[in-house]
């Protein structure tokens, strides 16, 4: 942190700051100008609270150095993270692919669309059993049987699977069934919840907030890694702006800004992030060449009968085809599929 003097502030009020940084463990680097004296606090200044200094007479502000977040900051951890999830690679150059519907509806469904994405060549199975939905009256999800039937359909195709999580309750009973544990858009700052799955020992799959900043969802990630967990995985799904004619706005900036301040492997959500089916596939594309490392995208055999996010669901053969588009984008972004 720098604390920056006010221009005319007197020789007492700087020793007086400079005691209040030693006393707090710090040193104190004093840097006098013609107009004004800047102290620089040496050390790790996260914990500190910057109003202290603020508060004390002569000075004009704090200017932070050290990002907030620390074990999901670049600067803690320069190389990219990479992991393995059942042998499917995440983080570097490969891209990760993870399809399926919006959420499990029956033991037919799931198999089919398994099956048809793993045939176009995804690397990891979707699907919500627990759904948060904005209504109570909406369909909320097969919940445990849902869990069971992605179960099944991963034994099937050896997709890994990555499933939504709500409670910090339920976390126990979906890290049973998923090999990835989703925290959706309307939980991320569930601190319980991050704490949870902080604990347990399965990747973590965590959407940006709907109206969080991107060093929001950075803190929210450093609550998973504090407790415990390395593997978290980022996804950029869209925020709300004051467009209404798409679900949401896709915060492409958020890609390669998120991938300077981390470590942690960004991926995109092109589904909820536009609400459009027809939008999916080049918003997808968009986000590849932004520089995300995967793409979670939704994947329904019959779009217009599903029991949730109807418009943004694609159909297999179009998955299909945005598969091949990836294919043959990724060679010269110098990424493999
Ligand atoms: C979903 O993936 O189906 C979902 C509900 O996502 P989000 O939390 O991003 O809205
Ligand atoms: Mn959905």
């Amino acid at each position: 942190m720098i604390i920056v003097m006010r221009s005319g502030a007197t020789a007492q009020q700087v020793a007086a700051v400079v005691r209040r940084v030693e006393s707090m463990g710090f040193r104190a680097h004093l840097s006098e100008g013609e107009e004004r004296t800047i102290i620089g606090v040496i050390g790790d200044e996260r914990p500190i609270d910057p109003g202290i200094f603020e508060l004390m007479e002569g000075v004009e502000r704090t200017v932070p150095i050290l990002r907030p977040f620390k074990l999901a900051s670049r600067d803690f951890h320069p190389q990219d993270s990479v992991f393995s999830i059942n042998g499917v690679t995440i983080g570097g150059k490969k891209l990760c692919i993870m399809a399926g519907p919006c959420a499990v509806e029956s033991r037919q469904q799931i198999l089919e669309v398994a099956h048809a994405v793993k045939e176009a060549g995804a690397h990891v199975l979707r699907g919500g059993a627990f759904k948060p939905r904005t209504s109570p009256y909406s369909f909320q999800g097969l919940g445990l049987r849902g869990l069971e039937l992605l179960a099944e359909a991963r034994e099937e195709t050896g997709l890994p699977v990555v499933t939504e999580v709500m409670a910090p309750e339920a976390v126990s009973m979906v890290a049973r069934y998923a090999d990835i544990l989703q925290i959706g858009t309307r939980n991320m700052q569930n601190f319980a919840l991050l704490q949870a799955v902080g604990q347990v020992n399965k990747p973590v799959l965590l959407k940006r907030g709907m109206m969080s900043t991107i060093e929001e969802l950075l803190m929210a990630a450093e609550y998973i890694l504090a407790n415990g967990n390395s593997r978290v995985i980022l996804c950029e799904r869209g925020i709300r702006t004051f467009e209404k004619y798409t679900r949401n706005t896709l915060d492409i900036n958020a890609i390669p800004a998120i991938k300077q301040l981390t470590h942690l492997p960004v991926i995109a959500d092109p589904s909820q992030g536009t609400g459009k089916w027809d939008l999916v596939v080049p918003v997808s594309r968009a986000c590849i060449a932004a520089g995300a490392d995967g793409l979670i995208i939704e994947v329904h055999p019959n779009p217009e009968e599903a029991l949730s996010d109807q418009a943004q669901q694609i159909r297999p053969e179009v998955f299909a085809k945005l598969m091949e588009d990836l294919r043959a984008l990724a060679g010269p972004l110098g990424r493999e599929l």
